[in-house]
């Protein structure tokens, strides 16, 4: 079992590492609701994940709820048993250690922010750059 939780840990959760799949959503949506540029999501079975805390929800679209914490704000889950009957999606980066799971593919780029295709060619700082 591997764990994870949201910024205050009200939530958290532990799931297998087993998962359907895993990839990098840069859909509008997805960013809206996390305040982020894109958004990772492991697509896990109900059965298979166990949550602590009442996460808050929140009816995205008319099939779909997003889950949250209610005290941090931390997005965590989305639920649709349209596209997921008896899966929830788990926003991989609450991980404790996101990289125990590969990542498995990049989706809805065509939303995606167009700085965001062409990261590796920005200048990276292990730590915050010198400030002079
Ligand atoms: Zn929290
Ligand atoms: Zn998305």
């Amino acid at each position: 079992m591997i764990s994870g939780r949201c910024h205050c840990g009200s939530i958290h959760y532990e799931m297998t590492a087993e998962v359907e799949h895993h990839a990098l959503c840069h859909c509008t949506d997805c960013r809206r609701a996390s305040g982020a540029p894109a958004v990772s999501w492991a697509l896990v079975k109900r059965d298979n994940i166990r949550i602590s805390g009442k996460p808050k929800s929140y009816a995205s679209s008319p099939d779909a709820q997003r889950l949250f914490c209610g005290d941090c704000g931390t997005s965590l889950f989305y639920l649709n048993e349209t596209i997921f009957p008896g899966m929830i999606d788990v926003q991989s980066a609450t991980l404790d250690n996101p990289d125990v799971i590969p990542l498995g593919g990049q989706i809805q780029t065509a939303e995606r922010i167009g700085w965001m295709a062409d990261l590796n060619h920005l200048p990276s700082f292990e730590r915050y750059p010198p400030f002079d």
